[in-house]
């Protein structure tokens, strides 16, 4: 696909390149499903491409002009779904690519949605409160045509949280002139927020490795877990897995890693990071790692829930878990995903492993339109029955097919979605 190469983007090489990747997959998906070229091609573009300028002025007088992007893959099974990442690395590929996924993630789990992703190349960190609210808003003003809540519905990722959502929800509101709840999900509870959100991703995480575990005959209880990101998705799953008995023996930031062999006081090392500029480093009771040493520590599950292109050629055979759990989304490059596969370690595909902030965030928009909210129990369960449900379909999907959980998992979204487009016919 040739999308417009934008002056900030810095480009990556051919083969870890997240849409090419993206593509890569769907194309053997496409193989497996025999699907015809056309469709294919369909498949293979986003619908919609859209990137503004954002002029904030800062703190210091100076006006700074940011990218943002919004991208909307495929929307033939409802609206466009997909979070907002803030980080230095964005480009409109890297978010081409996420749309992507996203719209597989969604028909994977049953939700009628389809894929989007936005961001804006910036560090967060290095941002005041003000200006990041700023670009926020100018943000959501510039795609106040491109969004809404039966259009596109976007949702926090990398970088961005509820505080950002109820920015966004606010703008949105505003241009309209009524509160428009629906706009945004992972907003504050305040505002239409769904209780359980914030955990989803993660608990989805958990449910997922414990589904997996409960196939080899194992429980979570003394399962050692390694986790690389200790954010919104690596933070709560660290608390479930430990909740749940599991040995939480590594987890790192962008600032470096710790690690106890015995297992890491979770609760304690969440208090420690509240008070040390939500790092983690420098935890009593455990030594110091680098992120390259996480990645290769001993474990039954190493959980990426970062950033993308984590295990990549140069580092897969460091690799000793016998269980990958993507976390994140792409923290495994296509390369390493066949050397993984060749060393017999199971890779729990990203599409479907971190599908329980996409399901939770549908039962906040479910709950946001008819006014009716539900107690977190109850969100749980809906998500729990979600994620259960879709691991099945994907293990016996693998099963049928002889084919990697991964690949399971793309036949699996992409023919649905492939259907529908097939009953809708093309447009004209
Ligand atoms: P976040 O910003 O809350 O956390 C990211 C974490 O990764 C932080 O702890 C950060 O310090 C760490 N990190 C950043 N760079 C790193 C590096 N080079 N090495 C090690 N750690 C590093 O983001 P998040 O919302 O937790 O998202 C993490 C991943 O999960 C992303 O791939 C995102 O797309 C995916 N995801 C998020 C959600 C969600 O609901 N937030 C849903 C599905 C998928």
């Amino acid at each position: 696909m040739n999308l417009v190469t934008l002056p900030l983007e810095t480009p990556s090489p051919a083969h870890i390149c997240p849409f090419d990747q993206a593509c890569s997959y769907l194309e053997q998906a496409a193989k497996e499903l025999r699907m015809e070229q056309g469709l294919l091609e369909v498949l293979s573009h986003p619908r919609k491409v859209v990137t503004v300028s954002i002029p904030v002025k800062l703190d210091n007088g100076q006006v700074q002009v940011l990218a943002g992007h919004r991208v909307q893959h495929c929307d033939v099974l409802g609206p466009y779904k997909g979070g907002t990442r803030y980080h230095p690395a964005v480009t409109l590929r890297e978010v081409s690519a996420l749309a992507m996924l996203m719209t597989w993630k969604c028909a994977l789990v049953g939700i009628p949605y389809g894929g989007a992703k936005g961001g804006i190349a910036l560090d967060p960190a290095r941002y005041s409160v003000g200006e990041l609210e700023r670009i926020t808003r100018r943000y959501t003003s510039e795609l106040i045509k491109d969004i809404g809540p039966s259009v596109d519905i976007p949702a926090p990722d990398i970088g961005t949280s509820a505080r950002e959502m109820a920015w966004m929800m606010d703008t949105y509101s505003m241009n309209v002139g009524h509160a428009v709840p629906g706009i945004v999900t992972g907003k504050p509870i305040s505002i239409g927020g769904s209780r359980g959100r914030e955990m989803a991703t993660g608990r989805g995480v958990m449910i997922i490795v414990r589904e997996a575990l409960a196939d080899r005959g194992k429980t979570l209880a003394g399962t050692r877990v390694v986790i690389q990101g200790f954010g919104n998705v690596g933070g709560a799953a660290a608390s479930l897995l430990h909740e749940a008995g599991a040995i939480v023996m590594s987890v790192s930031d962008v600032s470096g890693g710790i690690y106890n062999p015995n297992g890491l006081d979770i609760p304690a090392l969440k208090a420690y990071a509240a008070q040390n500029h939500r790092s983690i480093v420098g935890f009593p009771e455990s030594k110091s790692i680098t992120n390259t040493e996480l990645l290769a520590l001993p474990c039954d599950v190493l959980i990426p829930a970062a950033l993308e292109n984590q295990i990549t050629e140069d580092n897969v055979h460091e690799v000793q878990a016998e269980i990958v759990a993507e976390a994140a989304n792409g923290p495994v490059t296509l390369m390493a995903d066949l050397a993984l596969e060749a060393r017999g370690i199971t890779v729990l595909p990203d599409i479907l492993t971190n599908a329980g902030g996409v399901v939770v965030s549908y039962l906040e928009w479910v709950q946001g339109l008819s006014y009716v909210f539900w107690d977190e129990e109850r969100v749980n369960r809906e998500m729990e029955g979600l994620m259960v449900y879709a691991y099945h379909q994907v293990t016996k999907e693998s099963k049928m097919r002889q084919v990697p959980l991964r690949l399971a998992a793309y036949t699996l979204g992409v023919g649905r979605v492939a259907q529908a487009l097939t009953d809708r016919g093309l447009y004209p």
